[in-house]
Order: C-alpha cells, then sequence, then structure tokens
C-alpha cells in the first residue's frame, strides 16, 4: 500500500515537472538536487516576488523568505506575488508570499521570516542556506549580505531593477569577483529608487528572471554554466552592457583583505528613537538637494521645503529631512519601519 502511494507521487511529481525534466541541463537527477536544494530570498518585491514564484514552481525544494515590509496597492503593477486582497489587509510580504507560493506548489516549504536583515540577526536568519538571493531594494543590505556571503563562502546572486534598468551578478565567494569588487563602496548622495524614478514591471522581471535562471544551476550543480559578469540591460534605451567579473579582484576589502564592516555594522544609518511617535535616522553622508527631492517626492505625498528642510506628508508618516540626508520620520516607532521608508523614498 505505502509502496504504491510512493509510486503515485513520484508519477505526479514527474508529470509536475516532465517539461523541465525533459532539458538537458536539468534532467532527473538536476530535479532530485532541487527537490532537495534550499535557497534563502532576501526581500520580497519585485524582484523577488518573480525569483521565489520562478523558483518555487521549478521545485526548489526549501526557500526562506525574509522581508520587513507590508503589501501596499502601489505594489500591485509589479510585485507579482501579490494581489489586492494582500494590499487590503497590509499582510506582511513574507506571510502573503509564503501562502501564494504554498498555493502554487504544495509540495515545497517556505520558510517566512517577517523581518529586517541587520548585522545583529544575520547569521540566524541567513543559516544553513547555501544559496542567498537577493530581492532588495537598498545598498545597504545588499553589502550586508556580501560581506557575509564572502566571509562564510556562500554564492549569492546580486539582482536589481530601477526605471527601465536592471541588472544581475552572480558571486561565487572565492571564484568570482564580489559586490565590493566591482563596487568598493556604497553609492553616496541621491539614490534612485523605484519611488522616485519610477520602475516598469518587466525590467524587474527579466533581471528576476535572469538570476532565477542562475539560481538553478547552482543548484542542480551546473556552476561551470554560471555566468561570470556584472549583465545589465535598459529595456527602454535598448542599451546592454556587460562587464567581466570572473575573478576577485586584488586588494578588494572583502575577497583579498577579508574585512567585513557591514557585519559589524558600519555603513549602517545610525537610528535613534525621538519623542513618543518618531524615529530619527542620523545620515551623514548623503548630502541631498531639497529642491530635487521635493520634485521626486511629489507625486507621493504633500511637500514642502525651504534651504533648511523638507517636510514631506504621506498618510500615516511625516518625514523631515535635512540636507545632510538626517531624516526624523513621524507615525512610528519602528526602526524597521523607518528604514524602510527612508530607503523607499530617500534611498541608499
Ligand atoms: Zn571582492
Amino acid at each position: 500500500m505505502g509502496e504504491r502511494q510512493e509510486t503515485v507521487i513520484s508519477l505526479e511529481l514527474e508529470e509536475r515537472y516532465s517539461r523541465q525534466i525533459l532539458f538537458d541541463g536539468i534532467g532527473p537527477e538536476g530535479q532530485r538536487k532541487l527537490r532537495s536544494a534550499s535557497a534563502a530570498l532576501v526581500g520580497c518585491g519585485a524582484t523577488g516576488s518573480t525569483l521565489a514564484s520562478l523558483l518555487a514552481r521549478a521545485g526548489v525544494g526549501r526557500m526562506r523568505i525574509i522581508d520587513r515590509d507590508y503589501v501596499e496597492s502601489s505594489n500591485l503593477q509589479r510585485q507579482s506575488l501579490f494581489d489586492e486582497a494582500d494590499a487590503r489587509e497590509s499582510l506582511p510580504k513574507a506571510m502573503a508570499a509564503a501562502r501564494k507560493l504554498s498555493a502554487l506548489n504544495s509540495e515545497i516549504v517556505i520558510e517566512p521570516q517577517v523581518a529586517d536583515l541587520t548585522p545583529t540577526n544575520i547569521d540566524a536568519l541567513l543559516e544553513g542556506a547555501p544559496l542567498i538571493l537577493d530581492g532588495t531594494d537598498n545598498f545597504e543590505t545588499r553589502y550586508l549580505i556580501n560581506d557575509f556571503a564572502v566571509k562564510n563562502s556562500r554564492t549569492w546572486i546580486y539582482t536589481a531593477a530601477v526605471g527601465s534598468y536592471g541588472l544581475t551578478m552572480n558571486i561565487v565567494p572565492g571564484q568570482t569577483a564580489c559586490l565590493a569588487c566591482v563596487f568598493p563602496d556604497p553609492p553616496q548622495g541621491m539614490v534612485e529608487t523605484c519611488e522616485n524614478r519610477g520602475i516598469l514591471n518587466s525590467a524587474a522581471h527579466l533581471a528576476a528572471s535572469l538570476a532565477a535562471t542562475e539560481a538553478i544551476k547552482v543548484l542542480v550543480g551546473a556552476g561551470q554554466q554560471l555566468r561570470r559578469s556584472l549583465l545589465s540591460f535598459d529595456l527602454w534605451s535598448n542599451q546592454r552592457a556587460e562587464v567581466r567579473a570572473d575573478q576577485p579582484r586584488l586588494g578588494c576589502r572583502a575577497c583579498d583583505r577579508r574585512e567585513f564592516p557591514h557585519l559589524g555594522g558600519e555603513g549602517r544609518p545610525h537610528i535613534t528613537l525621538c519623542g513618543r511617535n518618531s524615529v530619527q535616522i542620523h545620515e551623514r553622508h548623503r548630502p541631498v538637494d531639497l529642491a530635487r527631492m521635493s520634485q521626486l517626492l511629489k507625486p507621493h505625498g504633500t511637500v514642502r521645503y525651504n534651504d533648511f528642510v523638507l517636510k514631506f506628508w504621506r498618510e500615516p508618516y511625516e518625514m523631515t529631512l535635512f540636507p545632510d540626508g538626517r531624516a526624523i520620520i513621524k507615525g512610528t516607532t519602528d526602526t524597521a519601519v523607518a528604514r524602510s521608508l527612508y530607503a523607499r523614498y530617500i534611498g541608499n
């Protein structure tokens, strides 16, 4: 009886994945590897939704999904795992994603984690994940992931999209360049974000599709097929670029000098609670042009500014921004929410 049931299940599995098993690069052996594989996804927005959905449908056995945000209606244009009911209920993205993914594939295990990835919890949250996928929207978290991955020899895949532009790079510590090899320092000054520059859903989905394919290569053991470059594209202007990243850079602080300042919290804005219902973000290295920022924020709420300060109201929050990048966010005492709002509207 048990044996018979076993046969039925494995036939169902074969049917479910039959088109993928027919593909030479995967085959039955690759499919078995996917079933016992695990990965962690940090951030489940536009690129994260697509990554998670493709990998769940492909049969990756276990996925941990870490996200600090809640679903909003402005997400629905591109974040393909969420629907109007999720936005109405303001569900945490990790929970909404887990629900949707389990409905897409009940044979895999999804571990949702509603959390802000920080130097304090990164060891626990990424524990046991041989592959880390980047679905984040900010450099602060990416440099943190990069330090963790290089230090612990874990493969991670950098993926980003804004406007009509997307890019992705595979980081295999010891073999390829890392994020700090290519960009030694996080960008300074104003950074483009989906909120201040907008985004085409197709750009995010393409970047994530490329990354998901690379993830599958890693998980089925087709490492020799991995792309070893930073690939970028602009879908609106039809431009494409590829920068070689096939070996660690001599002198890289992470790969070569083994310095991991982001794991110690360096490079993160210092955040303090201030007053009864507000949080202060002490940025010192992000000069902001208040006139330009006011133009970018206008579509998202009410903005007023002078030479010294900019005020931005978006229910239920009020943000006060200073020219040196410091901000006070009223309407929350949750530092993760404040960090997320800052990353979204001001950039980081
Ligand atoms: Zn490096």
